[in-house]
């Protein structure tokens, strides 16, 4: 009889333990979001795809020596007017990318950066690992296809 009434207590306890959990975060902002059609923004820190302002680039090669799995490729050129390097053709791997970020941290005129891109599905295989980083619009290939409005 003792050990019954006992279970009914311990019972009726752990339900109001359990209701006050579910009450605490009724009213609670949700943590989730609707992705596709809401997007989250990525933190300052966050290491996508490998980008450049070819503008700032002077073709030094530091980026391309220091990335431990050879996922940049650069040639050079000198201007003859000026007599100064500048990149001629300056491409990314980003299959074989590890996302260390050396490149971006060794880069002296911060012309290399990480970008905020995570969503990098592709339909072929050059899409992602010939990445033209002297391009403007080099990552346009990659923005997913425009997701419909939600219907309610
Ligand atoms: S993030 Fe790392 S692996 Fe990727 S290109 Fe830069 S140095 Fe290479
Ligand atoms: S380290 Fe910077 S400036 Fe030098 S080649 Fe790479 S992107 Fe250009």
């Amino acid at each position: 009889m003792f050990t019954k009434i006992n279970d009914m207590v311990s019972g009726f306890v752990s339900i109001l333990k359990g209701l006050a959990v579910t009450g605490k975060n009724m009213f609670r902002k949700p943590v989730t979001i609707q992705y596709p059609f809401e997007k989250p923004a990525m933190t300052a820190r966050f290491r996508g795809l490998v980008d450049l302002y070819p503008e700032k680039c002077i073709a030094c090669s530091q980026c391309v020596k220091i990335c431990p799995t050879a996922a940049l490729a650069l040639e050079t050129t000198t201007n003859p007017q000026t007599k100064k390097r500048a990149a001629a053709v300056f491409t990314y791997n980003g299959e074989l990318c590890c996302f260390c970020g050396l490149c971006q941290e060794v880069c002296p005129t911060a012309a290399m950066y990480m970008n905020k891109c995570y969503e990098v599905a592709y339909y072929a295989h050059d899409d992602l690992t010939k990445i033209d980083l002297l391009k403007a619009d080099k990552y346009a290939h990659l923005a997913p296809p425009k997701v419909k409005e939600q219907k309610t």
